[in-house]
């Protein structure tokens, strides 16, 4: 291939009155030139991508920067208050065993995971920890209830601070002839109009008149144990009303088969009469 031999004549003028020069150059530097200009500006702009590239990256990086500060703070927010959480389970963790000793709750769930000693160190261990808590607080506050209802729902002590007149089982009949009868109760001698008290918790089921009673207040309790307090001068209670250990029921006197102010106080384990006076040393 031969060499390419034609050229390419430029006319031009230097200025505007001299004359026309000529200048005649080889087409194949011609070529050249342009070749340079070409990679010249190919540089250029390769330059100018490479320049809007870094640009990119380093704005990409600082944001990257930022949300990785951002995320630290979190995390360090989210140390601390997973790390007081833990705390918090592990003093609940503490009482509820406390808790259960005094319920004389043995057989309480132990937790699976132990959060004082180590303890989880997942948020799923810590919930789970903190259910299974949830769970034996629950239990003991059952288990508190029932004690509290069963120990304030069983008759204690006596209506009246009075003496014994008579006990319960048979006896002499009171009102004279000299046979006997069974009494199902204890009578407290008593001032006339000596305020009456329920000896336990629970719920007002007569309050009313009743044969030979007199004025009488029943109050059942539960488990089938129910009281009543007979002869009264006045009944100061509703049935249907709910009485705590303590409350006035009325007042003591003589009404019904009675030969003296007193209150005859009876205690029924499902409609059987009992005697009272078991009861009354628990106080
Ligand atoms: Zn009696």
């Amino acid at each position: 291939m031969s060499r390419d031999k034609r050229l390419y004549t430029f006319l031009f003028a230097p200025t505007s009155t001299s004359r026309m020069k000529k200048l005649s150059v080889p087409r194949s530097f011609v070529k050249a030139g342009a070749i340079v200009v070409l990679l010249g500006l190919a540089g250029a702009i390769y330059g100018a991508v490479r320049l809007m590239n870094v640009e990119s990256i380093n704005i990409k990086y600082q944001s990257a920067k930022t949300e990785n500060e951002k995320l630290k703070r979190d995390n360090d927010v989210y140390k601390n208050s997973y790390a007081k959480l833990k705390g918090q389970i592990s003093f609940i963790e503490d009482m509820s065993k406390d808790l259960a000793r005094q319920a004389n709750m043995e057989q309480v769930n132990e937790t699976d995971q132990k959060v004082g000693s180590g303890g989880p160190e997942t948020v799923t261990a810590l919930d789970k920890a903190a259910d299974s808590l949830e769970q034996q607080v629950r239990l003991i506050g059952d288990r508190l209830r029932a004690d509290h209802l069963r120990l304030t729902s069983i008759p204690s002590g006596f209506p009246v601070q009075g003496y014994i007149t008579d006990g319960f089982g048979m006896r002499r009949n009171p009102m004279g002839g000299g046979s006997h009868e069974f009494h199902d109760g204890i009578d407290l001698a008593v001032d006339f109009g000596t305020p009456v008290g329920a000896t336990a918790d629970g719920l007002v089921v007569w309050a009313a008149p009743y044969s030979g009673y007199g004025n009488l207040v029943a109050v059942f309790h539960s488990n089938g144990v129910t009281t009543r307090y007979g002869h009264l001068s006045r009944i100061t209670v509703e049935p249907g009303q709910r009485i705590k250990r303590g409350e006035q029921i009325g007042y003591a006197g003589s009404t019904g088969r009675s030969t003296g102010p007193h209150v005859h106080y009876e205690i029924r384990l499902n409609d059987q009469p009992i005697d009272p006076s078991k009861y009354a040393r628990q106080q």
